[in-house]
């Protein structure tokens, strides 16, 4: 890919209603930052890019699954070796736990290295009588509560492509430098707490593949996959002047590509389907997501994939649902079966977080860990009953011990809320929760 090859199709975005752009202050300030941006290095290859897509497929056709993961929002100052570390360790044990019960690859993606904006469902927020612009992820202003800090500044689009691509080169370090190695794989377990159930599960699961790895290179078996492994990364692609500004045309093929990212995701408050998100998307060969809340008919269904997806490419449209507990076993049978009925061949991956958020007394907006679980048996029963495999999950979490979705194995309650709220968003499951949920849907593939 030539990277200074900006491409012309990012732009017909443009004069489209495009939802959830920020109010920039200053549009001379916003170019001089994009067209920087412009001539940037791609942080990820077209090839890169197509690999996942092929994933995506075999996701799809029920010969991988999918875990996708991390922070609901990243945060600049939070881009440090512990925090990213403590993301990958995590995900790359829920991976183990994942493949070991299932016997089936799984394709790991981080929510990472450009999960920077947020949609929100206000502008504004008030507090004690005081109105300010909403916080919309450290792309754009800053969670702190006042006047200058809610301010929208566009050089922090430059900010979040250094961020970004520091996280990235640490990911791919450990991706192909050794951590990821399997034979690591009870040293992924240190430095988390270790009273937790879940983790003395892992320990013991991590002892077989121990064993197991043993057994194999005492037959002479060594595969290169076990030292290395394959991880992407994701984000949603909301902020259309920082993903048209990193829009690079592949010389070899003359196709664009987000490069921010692997994979991107148009989310539920953007994905009209006549709107500026479906239509850039519609423009960029990466594999694309599509988050569908309750509201999803099926007919918008089918304009994502007339828009997004004509040649109805094995892998390149994902459908991440985000129903709610009560409502995914009404409304994705109804989805799926209009998915099937016109030979729609998608990767269903289930969002069991976003629709059971509320928030508890004394303010805090939280998750309970069983309705998380209770989404995903949904997810599982409705695939069932119509014979297919579920394609994958994709959940909030973080490394550290934070309590912020109340349940799990350490019973996290309401009282507990306080002691170690970090997000700057969205509740997350912390280490050990994350945990329980991989032994949990581990299981369930079994089944
Ligand atoms: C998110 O993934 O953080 C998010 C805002 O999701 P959704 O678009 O599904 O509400
Ligand atoms: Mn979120």
């Amino acid at each position: 890919m030539n990277p200074m090859e900006k491409s012309t199709a990012a732009q017909t975005w443009r004069g489209l209603p495009a939802a959830q752009q920020p109010d920039w202050p200053d549009r001379d300030v916003l170019r001089r930052v994009t067209d920087d941006l412009a001539t940037a290095p791609p942080l990820v290859q077209a090839a890169e890019c197509d690999r996942l897509r092929s994933r995506l497929s075999e996701a799809a056709r029920g010969e991988a699954f999918v875990l996708q993961g991390g922070d609901c929002a990243e945060v600049l100052g939070g881009a440090t070796a512990d925090s990213i570390q403590g993301k990958l360790k995590t995900l790359l044990q829920m991976a183990a736990i994942l493949t070991h019960g299932a016997s089936v690859p799984v394709v790991k993606i981080g929510r990472m290295a450009g999960q920077y904006a947020k949609p929100r469902s206000s502008p504004t927020e008030t507090r004690e009588g005081v109105t300010l612009p909403s916080y919309f992820g450290d792309a754009v202003n800053d969670r702190a509560f006042t006047a200058a800090a809610r301010r929208p500044d566009p050089a922090r689009l430059r900010a979040v492509y250094d961020a970004s691509a520091a996280t990235l080169n640490l990911v791919r370090a450990f991706a192909g430098g050794g951590f990821a190695d399997l034979h690591r794989v009870h040293a992924w377990n240190q430095g988390f707490l270790t009273d937790s159930p879940a983790a003395g599960r892992y320990e013991r699961l991590a002892t077989e593949i121990d064993r197991t790895m043993a057994f194999m290179r005492a037959c002479g078996v060594d595969p290169r996959q076990l030292h290395i492994t394959e991880f992407f990364t994701s984000h949603e692609g909301l902020l259309l002047d920082y993903e048209s500004a990193l829009t690079r045309e592949d010389e070899a093929t003359g196709r664009s590509y987000a490069t921010s990212a692997h994979l991107l995701w148009i989310g539920e408050r953007t994905r009209d389907p006549d709107g500026a998100h479906v239509e850039y998307f519609s423009r960029v060969a990466n594999p694309v997501a599509i988050k569908l809340g309750p509201s999803t008919t099926a007919d918008d269904l089918l304009a994502y994939v007339d828009r997004i997806d004509p040649q109805r490419l094995p892998g390149r449209l994902s459908f991440v649902t985000r129903m709610g507990r009560d409502r995914v076993r009404d409304v994705l049978p109804v989805l799926m079966e209009k998915a099937a009925a016109n030979g729609i061949r998608a990767c269903w991956i289930t969002d069991p977080m976003h629709g059971n958020t509320f928030t508890a007394d004394g303010g805090y907006k939280t998750r309970r860990f069983d309705d998380v679980i209770d989404e995903v048996k949904g997810f599982f029963e409705v695939h069932k009953a119509l014979g297919v495999q579920p394609g994958g999950i994709h959940v909030e979490l973080t490394g550290e011990d934070v309590t912020e979705c109340l349940g799990g194995g350490h019973d996290i309650g309401v009282g507990d809320l306080a002691r170690s709220y970090d997000s700057a968003c969205d509740p997350r499951l912390n280490h050990s929760q994350s945990l329980d949920l991989a032994f949990l849907v581990a299981e369930m593939l079994q089944d």
